[in-house]
Formats: C-alpha cells, structure tokens, sequence
C-alpha cells in the first residue's frame, strides 16, 4: 500500500509558505523501506519540519536518532499510556537524560488511553502524573494523548497547574465545549486527519470554533490518514489535506492555515529561542 503514496493530488502552498507535522512516529517499521522518499515527499509538499514522537523508551531514542541526523526533524521523549506497564523505576533516570538533548522539544507522549485499557488505568494515571511533573521540572512543554479519558487526563492537568511550558492535545478527539476546557489550560489543539472524515462532525465544529492561533496541524502518521487516502499509511506531505480542510472550516485561505499553525508549533516548542528555524 506504500506505492502510490503521490497518486492523489495535493493541495499546494504559496512558494515561501510552509507546514509543521507537530505529531509522526517516523521510527516505526511502517517508515524503515522508504524513510528518505517519505521526508523527501514531505519537503517537496512544502511539510517543511516535523516533530517525531516518542512512545516509550527505545522509541523516545530512536526520535532523538532521527533528529539529531536530519536537521528538520525534532524528537520528543515519554512514555504513552499503553506502555507505562513496560516502565522500570530507573527508566525515568534515562528519560531525563535523553529529555536533555537539544533536539528535544517536548515531553510526551503521554497521558491516558481508557479505549484500549494496555495499561492498567490506575497504573496509566500514576505514570501520567509522574511525567508530567517531570516535564515540568525539564521546563518541556507537553504532548498529551487522551482516549475516552478527558475528565482524568483533565484533573491530573489541572492539579499540576501552572504548567509554564504548557502543552498541546494530540490528536484532538472532543467537541467544542472540552476543546473550550483546553484552551481554558492555555494548551494548543492539535487536529489529525480524521477531520476529513465525513463524520467528524463534532471535530469540525470544534476547529470552527477555537481561534487558529491556538491550533496546531498533525499526521499522527503511520495512522490516521486524511480523505482521499483514509485507510492508507499516513505520511507527512498528506498534512495537506488536512490543512486544506481546516481552512475550508474556518473559510480562510490554506496559505494562513500554514502561516498561523507554522508560527503557533514554533512559540510552543520554542524552535526560535532554540536556534531551529531551518527552512
Ligand atoms: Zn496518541
Ligand atoms: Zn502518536
């Protein structure tokens, strides 16, 4: 299914203009045959940097790997609610430590997945908490996963409040009104491309509603690709799709979709301040 990955036509940037997939796990196996055309496809479609995500402890190097190689790519380091079952106590000692490295620009992710239950719940909302004091400490901001969990992942948020790095809500799942609970954090929301799916009615309302400076854009890839590709591997250069419906949504030009969530990834994971603005 990975052959004709350029087959459906992309919705194309004004030269200059660029997008940030600010959510891929680029080291899964999914990617290991043709990483190199996927990154070139991505830059070629105007995705011109992407954060690559951590979901446990060989996962969260293999980020920082790819990030430290290419200088597009960024890395977050944490473990997510399905594997926090597999964490060690010394695992948070090497957590920290690669949380250090500079191309490192958000802990996560991590937060809590009541759909699938991996994890134990109690066991996912104690690692859950623990993280995110240790984001805190890092000054990171953080990269939250939430499944059917919105009022716990909420609380554990709000207890650990002020979170002056804040945070974004990956994969954003709610409706308008927990999208306003978020906001009301000061955290982003991230949209995937299941916003194209003719029933994410509830999701497109929600995007109408919150203001584009506090939205970012995400793949989530290998899952979750946009229409027309559903069903397919997710890649970054189908970012589009989903940058061309948000504009559609909000009745805005593509090109300020790009520019406002380009500049929302930046102040949230500091890539200025950190010397990152390579294009
Ligand atoms: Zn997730
Ligand atoms: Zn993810």
């Amino acid at each position: 299914m990975t052959k004709n990955a350029q087959s459906a036509p992309l919705p194309a940037l004004a030269p200059g203009t660029a997008l940030i997939d600010t959510h891929c796990h680029l080291d899964f196996p999914d990617y290991q045959a043709d990483l190199a055309q996927v990154l070139d496809r991505a830059r070629e479609a105007g995705v011109a940097r992407i954060v690559t995500v951590g979901i446990d402890l060989p996962t969260s190097r293999a980020a920082v790997e790819l990030a430290a190689r290419h200088p597009t790519l960024f890395a977050t380091v944490g473990v997510h609610p399905h594997h926090v079952k597999e964490l060690a106590a010394t695992d948070y000692a090497r957590l920290r430590e690669l949380a250090r490295h500079p191309r490192v620009v958000a802990y996560g992710e991590i937060g809590l997945d009541y759909v699938k239950d991996y994890s134990p719940p109690a066991m996912q909302r104690e690692h859950f908490s623990r993280q995110v004091r240790l984001a805190a400490d890092l000054a990171l901001p953080l990269v939250i996963h939430d499944r059917e969990a919105h009022a716990d992942t909420m609380a554990i948020l709000r207890e650990a409040m002020p979170l002056p790095a804040g945070g974004v809500m990956h994969c954003f799942s709610g409706d308008a009104a927990f999208a306003e609970e978020v906001l009301a954090l000061g955290f982003y929301i991230s949209i995937p491309g299941v916003v194209t799916f003719p029933k994410a009615e509830a999701m497109q309302e929600a995007v109408r509603q919150v203001p584009l400076e506090r939205l970012l854009l995400e793949t989530d890839g290998p899952f979750l690709a946009p229409v027309p590709r559903r069903g397919k591997r997710n890649e970054p250069q189908l970012l589009l799709h989903t940058a061309q419906k948000v504009a559609e949504l909000k009745g805005i030009p593509l090109d300020e979709v790009a520019r406002a969530t380009t500049a929302n990834a930046e102040r949230l994971f500091r890539l200025k301040e950190k010397g990152h603005v390579d294009r």
